[in-house]
């Protein structure tokens, strides 16, 4: 499947940060996005201000979610509240998460069956870390982690998959253009071998994106769009990464 069928991504995942002063981010992003119609714009907001962007126009998506629809669980939200406040994605699996909360590729894979319940689209993550990087592991962590953290419902409509190397996530560390490509093409073929239609899901590449890298790599073929951390907080960081998943050859 070519690139051109597959959707072009930017999602921005805001972490723990933003508060009311910085909608007008959001407002900027959002007028941005809707000029560069090839490329479907996503902000992962904290809930917080889930309830102030609705004029924005921008499509929204939570961090996390409990793996349960409701009930006795203090301090979390489910999938099915999000989708009641009119969020379309949810990230699961964030290294992050995988790291300070000790989540594994079962819970990922709970979390990732109760965003399909809700009817909405999981961004799974996966990604080595620095040891396995260098000791030659990456693919045998993504197999693994692909294998264990995709719900059996996933499709190319419900499901995404951010490949973002431990490593290169806030550090401005990348790997080579040409280790990008290999992996996400390996991912494809992965995804391909476990999803009836897995070669149509859209792979995103995240990990230190820039304005100033992101050409480069959304120009590989097997790269459909970027999951960006600290360069999504502003409109002035983002807007130049949209515009160049925009301009990049289908
Ligand atoms: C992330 O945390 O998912 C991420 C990619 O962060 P950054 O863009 O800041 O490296």
């Amino acid at each position: 499947m070519s690139q051109r069928t597959r959707t072009k991504v930017a999602a921005g995942n805001w972490k723990m940060n933003g508060k009311v002063s910085d909608l007008k981010e959001v407002t900027k992003i959002a007028h941005a996005a809707r000029q560069r119609k090839t490329v479907f714009t996503l902000l992962c907001l904290p809930l917080t201000l889930f309830g102030r962007v609705g004029g924005a126009g921008l499509s929204v998506g939570a961090q996390d979610c409990h793996v349960s629809a409701s009930g006795a669980h203090t301090g979390e939200i489910s999938a099915e509240m999000i989708a009641d406040a009119s969020a379309t994605h949810v990230i699961v699996g964030h290294s992050e998460r995988r790291t300070d909360y000790l989540e594994s590729d079962c819970l990922v894979q709970q979390k990732a069956q109760a965003v399909l319940g809700a009817g909405l689209t999981a961004i799974i993550c996966v990604g080595e870390n620095r040891e396995q990087y260098e000791a030659g592991q990456a693919l045998a962590v993504l197999q693994a982690q692909i294998e264990g953290s995709l719900p059996e419902a996933a499709n190319s409509n419900n499901v995404i998959v951010a490949y973002e190397p431990v490593w290169a996530i806030g550090t401005g560390l990348l790997p080579t253009n040409e280790e990008i490509q290999s992996v996400h093409s390996e991912i494809r073929e992965m995804l391909g071998r476990q999803v009836v239609d897995g070669e149509g899901i859209s792979i995103l590449y995240g990990g230190s994106v820039k304005g100033s890298n992101a050409a480069e790599i959304f120009s590989l073929p097997d790269v459909d769009g970027a999951l960006v951390g600290g360069a999504s907080l502003k409109a002035n960081d983002f807007i130049p990464i949209i515009e160049a998943l925009d301009a990049a050859e289908a």
